[in-house]
């Protein structure tokens, strides 16, 4: 039922999700106009034209929305993992926009402020159990990320990481298989786990000033199902991406480093849009081996694969010009 429901609705969607103003910021002045199920309106401040813009997407969640209201439009793509599907959730935006927190969650978690990844697997376990006299399941993860066009696991405690090579096609569906694959059974490995991500993010960031926000990590769930009665094995995959910013670098601060950093986002943001677009399109050519994201999601993106994409904006005046490039990104990825 899960799948028809599913199916009826398409293969690629696209959620977009307004970040509150935070703690300690005025909120007088606001973007964000009028929101209501699927169309969200902009409000362009005089010094940029004053105006008014809208657009649409499969569903607008303003900001007030809950974590667990996110998660409840996202379960039933969730679910679909268990009868063999694959399923890619995005999160874009611009840094600071609410990408990790949508997907993780923020800094001091609390049961509430669970993001979509812990949820997800946490629903994931639930409906194995409850399935167990019919199926059996195994459950399992990888966590790697792409920085300057090299992929690298973070589920590792030997120090440097070094770099993985990507495998399309492979008898496990595994695309890095030589990126850890760590069997999980309860929701507290998972946070073991995370934490450990995290921290080999971390560590980068010091190193490199701010990685995190220019590396796309992602946490793949595998999972196994067997049959009881016929015995028939069956896989489905789960990709959890939280991208790196997609925010413009400064011309006069782009130089050596950065500059790089920021040619390579840029490619592998656009190839990916590309990726998805040429699917909403039906296109017969989709650009898989433009950059190392498409390749990694290449057995995940299209056919019977599911894709869903959280464009996060920020709705601060200061924020404007970012805000209508990434929904002027969303659109082209949502014009199915
Ligand atoms: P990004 O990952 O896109 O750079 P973050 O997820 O780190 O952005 O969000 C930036 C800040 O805003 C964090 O302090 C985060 O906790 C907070 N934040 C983001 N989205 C929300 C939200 N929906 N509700 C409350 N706080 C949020
Ligand atoms: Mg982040």
């Amino acid at each position: 039922l899960y799948n028809q429901v599913q199916d009826l609705k398409g293969n690629i969607r696209v959620y977009c999700r307004v970040r509150p103003f935070l703690p300690g910021q005025s909120s007088s002045t606001s973007t964000v106009g009028h929101i209501d199920d699927g169309n969200i309106m902009i409000i362009t401040p005089s010094k940029y034209g004053k105006g008014h813009k809208s657009f649409s997407f499969n569903k607008v969640f303003g900001p007030f929305a809950t974590q667990e209201e996110v998660f409840s439009d996202t379960q039933p793509l969730i679910r679909s993992v268990l009868d063999g599907y694959n399923v890619c959730i995005f999160a874009y935006g611009q840094t600071g926009a609410g990408k990790t927190y949508t997907m993780s969650g923020p800094e001091e978690l609390t049961e509430e402020s669970f993001g979509v990844n812990y949820r997800a697997l946490n629903d994931l376990f639930h409906i194995s159990k409850q399935r167990k006299d019919t199926f059996c399941y195994e459950i399992a993860v990888q966590m790697i990320e792409i920085y300057n066009e090299q992929v690298r696991d973070l589920l590792t405690n030997d120090g440097p990481q070094k770099r993985l090579g990507i495998h399309n096609g492979s008898q496990k569906g595994l695309a890095v298989p030589n990126a850890n694959l760590v069997p999980v059974t309860s929701t507290t490995e998972v946070i073991e786990l995370m934490n450990i991500g995290q921290k080999n993010r971390a560590v980068s960031a010091t190193a490199m000033n701010d990685r995190s926000s220019r590396s796309h990590s992602c946490l793949t769930i595998h999972v196994q199902g067997r049959e009881l009665a016929s015995g028939a094995i069956f896989r489905g995959c789960m990709h959890l991406v939280d991208l790196a910013g997609s925010e413009r670098v400064n011309k006069s601060e782009a130089k050596g480093d950065r500059l790089k950093e920021a040619q390579h986002i840029n490619k592998s943001l656009s190839a990916l849009g590309d990726v998805i677009s040429a699917l909403a399109q039906k296109s017969s050519h989709i650009p898989y081996r433009n950059s190392k994201l498409t390749q990694l999601l290449q057995d995940s993106l299209g056919g019977q694969a599911k894709t869903l994409m959280f464009v996060h904006i920020s709705p601060e005046v200061d924020a404007i010009s970012e805000t209508l490039s990434t929904l002027k990104f969303a659109e082209r990825v949502a014009s199915v």
